[in-house]
């Protein structure tokens, strides 16, 4: 996977480059992120890269002409192009599987009021938001879309089964598909008066297994019901939520 990141701050990346999981990506050779300025694309000696809105308004508007030049310039075939976007389809493991499947990805960061909205229909191919905030750039939000995009290519990840286990795991995972994972615990089992439940140090891997499987079906009901709607589950998963969501009636 090649990832090639257009922005005015090419040195906001150095840190995120620098460590962890997209570090380890980079140095094994599985990903590899070019920077690409945008005012190297400007046309002007001042390298200007943004211009008043029209019809008023405060703030500034990246022009189109640079943004179009260094699209055609790094992408290659018809490969997907990203406007990162407070007003995009909303980023979720999903798309970030869809994205994992080319070999090159361009990234668009806009700053300031935002990119000329020819771009957004005439050259992005994706349009992506990462939550319902508005950062003051697409920086992070292209550092998240590489991250979360960088973990699904095989190979990446220390333990090939990890992406399989976690929250948001596609169907076929063993994870049971669309539900949040199970809560972890660790050494000491005892801290601060708080312990570690029994069960996992029962050593009882059946036991343990549908443990952790209820505690992800009851944590998915009380923080992201929603993802229930389209999670596989089980008739044991089933009589799970219904003591659920028994319990919680009682409880009110
Ligand atoms: N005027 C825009 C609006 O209200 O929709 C906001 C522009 S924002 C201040 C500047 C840039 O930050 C955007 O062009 C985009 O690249 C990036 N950005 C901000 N919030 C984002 C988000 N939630 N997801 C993805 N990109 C975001």
């Amino acid at each position: 996977m090649t990832f090639e990141v257009i922005t005015i701050f090419p040195e906001f990346f150095a840190s995120v480059l620098e460590h962890g999981l997209l570090k380890r990506a980079l140095a094994g050779g599985r990903v590899s992120i070019r920077l690409r300025d945008l005012r190297d694309f400007s046309d002007d000696r001042h390298r200007t890269v943004d211009d008043r809105p029209f019809g008023g308004g405060p703030g500034m508007v990246f022009k189109p002409e640079p943004v179009f030049r260094a699209v055609r310039e790094v992408r290659s075939g018809d490969s997907p192009v990203v406007l990162l976007s407070p007003q995009g389809r909303l980023l979720n493991q999903a798309v970030a599987e869809r994205l994992a499947q080319h070999a090159q990805l361009t990234l668009i960061c806009g700053r300031y009021e935002g990119v000329d909205e020819r771009v957004a229909r005439h050259c992005a191919t994706d349009e992506i938001s990462i939550g319902d905030y508005v950062l003051s750039g697409g920086e992070l939000p292209a550092a998240v879309v590489m991250e979360c995009v960088t973990r699904l290519i095989p190979g990446v990840l220390g333990n090939e089964e990890s992406s399989q286990q976690e929250s948001f795991a596609p169907p076929a995972s063993s994870n049971g598909a669309g539900v949040l994972d199970c809560p972890h615990y660790t050494r000491p089992a005892e801290f601060e008066g708080l312990r570690v439940p029994e069960i996992l140090l029962s050593g009882n891997h059946e036991e343990i297994r549908r443990w952790r499987r209820r505690q992800a079906l009851e944590k998915t009901w009380r923080m992201r019901p929603d993802l229930l709607t389209g999670a596989a589950l089980d008739d044991q998963d089933r009589r799970v939520l219904e003591e659920v969501q028994q319990m919680e009636r009682l409880g009110d």
